[in-house]
């Protein structure tokens, strides 16, 4: 399967991947409503990579792992791998207990604002194209195979 892959060597750390993250996830799907009136948690999150002389940033987001731990640590099944091999979180069915959260190896799930359910990347099913990888402005963003990726690497 395809999944979005970071390139840190190209982020500038703008920080507009989280902006179109939380308005394709919004219900109005509008970039200024999204912020100004709903209460959203980006699934994709910038982090500031510490370098000695120069900053560095990364995009933060599931892995879609082959064998998530976040589906086994859920214990409430709300974490399921779907039939594309997609990791997914059903928010009805969640508890908020972020068990999740905690298993998770690369920090890839957030509480919601709401703190009842978490947030995490759906590669924008529901949206028909990842908005993250569509607007960032350098290409630091990517949907590949596994053996795409590699080859970038
Ligand atoms: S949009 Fe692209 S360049 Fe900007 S912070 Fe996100 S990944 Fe980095
Ligand atoms: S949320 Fe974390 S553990 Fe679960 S599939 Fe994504 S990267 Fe893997």
């Amino acid at each position: 399967m395809k999944r979005v892959y970071a390139f840190e060597s190209k982020c500038l750390g703008c920080g507009l991947c989280e902006v179109y993250c939380r308005t394709a996830h919004s219900k109005s799907k509008d970039i200024i409503k999204a912020h100004k009136k709903e209460n959203i948690t980006s699934s994709i999150v910038i982090e500031e990579i510490l370098q000695p002389k120069a900053k560095m940033y990364f995009a933060l987001q599931c892995r879609h792992c082959a064998s998530p731990k976040c589906v086994k640590a859920c214990i409430a099944g709300a974490m399921y791998k779907d039939e594309n091999g997609l990791v997914r979180n059903n928010k009805e069915k969640c508890v908020g207990c972020l068990s999740c959260v905690l298993v998770c190896p690369y920090g890839a799930i957030k509480k919601n604002k709401d703190g009842k359910a978490v947030s995490k990347c759906d590669l924008c099913i529901n949206y028909g194209t990842q908005l993250c990888v569509k607007n960032c402005p350098n290409e630091a963003l990517k949907l590949l195979t596994e053996e795409e990726a590699e080859a970038l690497i």
